[in-house]
C-alpha cells in the first residue's frame, strides 16, 4: 500500500493574472521509496509539496496519507523567536515525540548552538535545524524541498546520510533538488514537472547512472525554452 498518493491534482494560486501551478499530477511512494522531483523554477515543485502537506487545498483531485508526515519547507517554517532547542521540542511534541526520546546530541550537530534564537543563525544553520526537527518526530514520510540547497558540504553529506537511513528504515521519500549526484544517490525515480505539469516520470532502472549523462538526458527531453 502507498504512504503517499495524490490523484489528478491540479492548484491555482487565487489573485490577478493567476495561472494554474500544477495540472492533473498523480503520484505515489511506497514505504522505503524515494520519488525525486526535478524541473525548472517556477514549475510548481513547491507547489506540489504544500499540497502534500496540507498547507494548502486542491482545487481538484485527491490526497492521502498513510502515515506521519514530516517537511522540510524551501522556506524555513522555524519559529524565529525561539531558541533551537525550543524549536526541536515543539515540532517534536506536534509529531507526538516526548523530551525524552529526542536524540542527543541532536542531528546535524545542532546540539553545539542549542540555545541559540533561530533569528541569529545563518541560512545553512537554519536548514539543519529545519531538517533536524522533521527527522526528530520520526515521520513515515518526508517531503524534502531542496533540504540541501543552502549547506556546505560537510553537512550535505551527512543530510543525505540521514536520509537514507529514514529510508532504509521504510520512510517514503519525496525530494525536490536540482543536483543531479544527490538525486542518483537517494531516488529510486525522477519525476519531471514542466509548467505544472507531469513531463514524464521515470524509475532509475531506466536512466542513466551518471550525474552528467543523466543531465544531459533531460536537456534533450525538456521542450527548448525549458533547458536545464
Ligand atoms: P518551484 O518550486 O518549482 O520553483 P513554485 O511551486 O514555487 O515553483 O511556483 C510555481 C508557480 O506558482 C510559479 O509560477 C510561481 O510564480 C507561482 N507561485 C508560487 N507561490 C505563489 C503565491 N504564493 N502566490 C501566487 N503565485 C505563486
Ligand atoms: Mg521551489
Amino acid at each position: 500500500m502507498p504512504m503517499l498518493k495524490a490523484e489528478h491534482i491540479s492548484f491555482s494560486y487565487t489573485g490577478r493574472g493567476s495561472q494554474e501551478a500544477l495540472r492533473d499530477l498523480s503520484l505515489q511512494i511506497e514505504p522505503g521509496e524515494c520519488l525525486a522531483i526535478v524541473g525548472r523554477n517556477g514549475s510548481g515543485k513547491s507547489t506540489l509539496l504544500s499540497l502534500l502537506a496540507g498547507s494548502l487545498k486542491p482545487g481538484t483531485g485527491s490526497i492521502e496519507c498513510a502515515g506521519k508526515l514530516g517537511y522540510v519547507p524551501q522556506g524555513n517554517a522555524l519559529l524565529e523567536d525561539l531558541s533551537v532547542w525550543e524549536n526541536v521540542v515543539f515540532f517534536a511534541a506536534l509529531g507526538g515525540i516526548s523530551k525524552k526520546d529526542i536524540p542527543d546530541p541532536l542531528p546535524l550537530g545542532i546540539s553545539s548552538f542549542r540555545r541559540k534564537k533561530i533569528r541569529a543563525l545563518s541560512g545553512g544553520m537554519q536548514k539543519r535545524v529545519s531538517i533536524a526537527c522533521a527527522l526528530v518526530a520520526k515521520p513515515q514520510i518526508l517531503l524534502l524541498d531542496e533540504p540541501c540547497a543552502a549547506l556546505d558540504i560537510f553537512w550535505k553529506m551527512k543530510a543525505l546520510e540521514l536520509f537514507w537511513e529514514a529510508k532504509r528504515a521504510g520512510v517514503a521519500i519525496l525530494y525536490v533538488g536540482h543536483d543531479f549526484s544527490e538525486i542518483l544517490r537517494l531516488s529510486d525515480g525522477i519525476l519531471f514537472l514542466d509548467h505544472g505539469r507531469q513531463l514524464f516520470q521515470r524509475p532509475l532502472s531506466q536512466l542513466p547512472s551518471s550525474p552528467i549523462e543523466l543531465e544531459e538526458l533531460v536537456r534533450s527531453l525538456l521542450p527548448e525554452e525549458a533547458s536545464f
